[in-house]
């Protein structure tokens, strides 16, 4: 499946339990339609010290969330969207279809 988000895009959640928060792609998964989201979807993993009796890290993550969950917001009009991707040459565009706006 090809997807038309790219990694540093301005994402809204749309659903689940971050639903209408927005932060940036920090990490495309194509093969598992799976995009991370800079600040959503938290999750914690538990290290564990190497040295005994010492208290182990707990380490904040965003968590991979599906790519029909999330919106792109347009840089151009600063509205979740759903765009149109054209291509000139090998160049390729997404369009916004609220303002119509082409961006890379
Ligand atoms: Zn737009």
């Amino acid at each position: 499946m090809k997807t038309s988000i790219k990694l540093n895009d301005q994402v809204r959640v749309i659903v689940g339990k971050d639903r209408g928060k927005t932060g940036k792609v920090i990490q495309v998964l194509p093969e598992d339609h799976m995009v991370v989201v800079e600040g959503v979807n938290k999750m914690f993993k538990h290290i564990r010290s190497p040295k005994r009796g010492e208290k182990g890290q707990r380490i904040e993550f965003a968590g991979p969330l599906r790519i029909g969950k999330v919106m792109l917001v347009c840089p151009k009009c600063g509205k979740p969207t759903r765009i149109t991707v054209t291509r000139t040459g090998k160049k390729r565009n997404r369009i916004c279809k609220k303002c119509k706006i082409a961006f890379e």
